[in-house]
């Protein structure tokens, strides 16, 4: 057995694979880049080295600097997770060549289903079914429309070189065809430097149903189907196993053909074959063709192991380090049902905009497996993919997993981000795909009322003016506030004014627009029109109330002068983004569109220009910090006359 494992790569994975190597008394070695010193992933390792800079180019994908630091920690094994050079056959060959072992394929395995051209034409040679289309040489703009239009519409562009959804493109009519190829030969160009395209006929009502396989070189077996027809825009968002409306024969005939496609590339590792799924009728045994095959460990991995109790990282070190496979398939049953919610800092209401934080509270439910590679006060940055963790949960069936998915979403609480939750939570609580009724389309089709921004009720309201009035423990809802003042008062809460109107000691009338919210504190612990307070967190001047349709409001707060002065007094944050430089100090006289700062937000610089002609008074934040969304980064003296 392998003694000491190098981590290539961050995040939720490399925590993962570094709990499985402890439980299997391995050492572990960790890298990270200058944004992740403080990362969870170098917290859980036994041992962390330094390669190189944010960028992924300068880091993760640095194969040199990473068989470097697995030489001088002493690991003999590096295992590479998914993403960055996971599916790379020179590092793969790089390791080898520096007497290191590598936990996945081979180089040549990796090559063979590398480009989705000549995988679909080995697996033809193979006898898997695959979808009909083109996948030859020729790359002549009239050959592929003449293939297109034999093919018939609507048709699939994929980039041989494609990965994560990227490079692809519908054409639903002949029309469509120039402006889509030559569209996805551009987008294929820049993200993966090679522009070849395949044609492929669209399936409609498509599923997107995938086979976990396993080999050791001279055996494989797989380990049973995950459905993640739920995406958006070619991205998973929430997979399940096994798949709604499986039968044993249709189940038995993918399985063989995912079997079939590892032998023929004597794969060893874990790996995923992937269908595409005719989905306007039952499931049937000639209705599912292959449209790749990922070479290394799936993000969606926990739900298979969920339904069958094995831990596929387990098996995977057992197998690098030379054992057999584990179990045989007449072995590997399935256990209920697993569903898996992919939980991203990312802003679903407006266009699903990748979101950043430092996250100021992050708590799961003790009924979810949550894994993930931050914990409270660690930051989602610009740099990497915005995901704050996995959400996993199994019953005894269907219905029930969905149930625990839900309540799972609910009491998962997160502030300092903007998250998916309550996407996530409209999907899971969606009426057909309760029924089993998914389809690659569906999110497409409801997204609208998927991603609605919920209303603050006034109940809401009530409770964040009062808990921002700093009233009261702040952290805890249920403590009791103590009102000091027999006199009204007004605060501003997510831009609406509510006017709280003290009752006595223990009441408080909170009026928001039209209507009055009765806060009454009943044993010690306030209610808001008799419903107990909603579970919340405060960070700085916004509270973030939690469940299945989360919610942050921010407050002008009265007591603080930048806030309160007249508009064009201060700079505030127009996004939430990193704080990259501050121009000026206080006292510093400047002019009507002056650079004071630069935010870097979504990988991109804004420059924060003086609103007018005055004098600093205040720099609430300095260059290198995280900053929130509407908070006062730079305030100007008052005005004359302004107060
Ligand atoms: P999966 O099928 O596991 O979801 P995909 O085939 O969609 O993965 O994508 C391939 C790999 O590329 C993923 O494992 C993921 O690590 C990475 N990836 C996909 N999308 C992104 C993204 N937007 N940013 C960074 N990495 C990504
Ligand atoms: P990637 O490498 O980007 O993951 P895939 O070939 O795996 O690309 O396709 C990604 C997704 O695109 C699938 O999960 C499915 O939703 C959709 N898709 C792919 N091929 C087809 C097809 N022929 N017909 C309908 N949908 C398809
Ligand atoms: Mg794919």
């Amino acid at each position: 057995m392998i003694s000491k494992l190098l981590i290539a790569n961050r995040g939720e994975i490399a925590c993962r694979i570094i709990e499985s190597a402890r439980a299997r008394g391995i050492a572990t070695v960790a890298v990270y880049s200058d944004a992740d010193a403080q990362a969870r992933h170098v917290r859980l390792a036994d041992q962390a080295v330094r390669i190189g800079g944010a960028a992924p180019s300068d880091s993760y994908l640095r194969g040199d600097r990473i068989i470097d630091a697995a030489r001088a920690t002493g690991a003999e094994a590096i295992h590479p997770g998914y993403g960055f050079l996971s599916e790379n056959p020179d590092f793969v060959e790089a390791v080898a060549q520096a007497g290191l072992i590598f936990v996945g394929p081979s180089a040549q395995a990796i090559r063979a289903m590398g480009l989705k051209d000549r995988a679909k034409a080995l697996m033809v040679k193979a006898g898997v079914p695959v979808v009909p289309g083109y996948h030859g040489a020729d790359q002549d703009d009239a050959r592929l429309r003449a293939e297109a239009d034999k093919i018939g519409y609507p048709v699939l562009i994929k980039a041989v070189a494609g990965g994560g959804g990227k490079g692809m493109r519908l054409a639903e009519a002949a029309e469509d065809f120039d402006e889509a190829l030559a569209s996805a030969r551009a987008e294929a160009q820049a993200a993966f430097g090679n522009s070849d395209v395949l044609i492929e006929k669209f399936i409609t009502a498509p599923r997107h149903i995938e086979v976990q396989i396993f080999g050791d070189g001279a055996n494989a077996l797989h380990l049973f189907e995950r459905d993640c027809s739920l995406q958006r825009r070619h991205q998973k968002v929430i997979e399940e196993a096994p798949a709604p409306g499986m039968t044993p024969e249709v189940r038995a005939a993918m399985g063989a053909a995912a079997v079939k496609a590892a032998k023929a590339i004597g794969y060893s590792g874990a790996g995923t074959v992937e269908f595409i799924v005719d989905g306007s009728g039952p499931l049937r045994s000639d209705g599912f063709w292959f449209m790749e095959m990922n070479t290394r460990l799936q993000v969606e991995h926990p739900v298979t192991e969920a339904i069958t109790g094995v831990d596929l990282v387990d098996w995977q070190l057992r197998v690098a380090s030379g054992a057999p496979l584990p179990a045989t398939q007449e072995e590997l049953t399935i256990h209920g049902h697993a569903f898996e919610a992919r939980l991203y800092a990312e802003d679903a209401a407006n266009g699903f905009l990748p979101a950043i934080g430092t996250l100021s509270h992050l708590a799961f439910p003790p009924s979810v497996r949550a894994d993930t590679g931050v914990a409270a006060g660690d930051s989602i940055t610009p740099h990497y993919d915005p995901m704050v963790a996995k959400l996993i949960t199994h019953g005894p069936d269907r219905a029930t997993a969905l149930k625990a998915l839900r309540d799972g979403l609910a009491a998962t609480e997160v502030a300092g981000t903007t998250t998916n939750i309550g996407f996530l939570s409209a999907l899971a609580a969606d009426p057909d795909f309760a029924q089993g009724g998914v389809d690659t389309g569906l999110i497409a089709r409801k997204i609208d009322s998927l991603t609605a921004a919920p209303d603050p009720r006034p109940q809401d309201m009530a409770q964040a003016a009062l808990m921002l009035s700093g009233l009261g423990d702040r952290q805890d809802p249920h403590s009791g506030f103590t009102l000091h003042t027999p006199l009204r008062w007004r605060v501003e809460v997510g831009g609406q004014g509510v006017t709280l109107t003290p009752r006595g000691p223990d009441e408080v009338i909170c009026t928001v627009g039209e209507a009055a919210v009765s806060a009454q504190r009943l044993g010690g612990v306030w209610r808001f029109d008799g419903q107990a307070p909603r579970p919340c967190h405060i960070h700085g001047r916004a509270i973030t109330l939690f469940g299945a349709a989360p919610l942050t409001l921010g407050m002008a707060d009265p007591l603080d002068r930048a806030s309160t002065q007249a508009a064009g007094d201060a700079v505030l944050s127009p996004m939430p983004g990193l704080l990259r430089d501050v121009a000026v100090a206080v006292g510093d006289t400047v002019a009507e569109d002056d650079r004071l700062a630069v935010l870097e937000a979504m990988k991109m610089e804004h420059v924060l220009r003086a609103p007018r002609d005055g004098t600093v008074a205040q720099i609430a934040h300095e260059a290198g910090e995280q900053v929130q969304a509407g908070v006062v980064l730079i305030a100007l003296d008052a005005q004359d006359g302004d107060a």
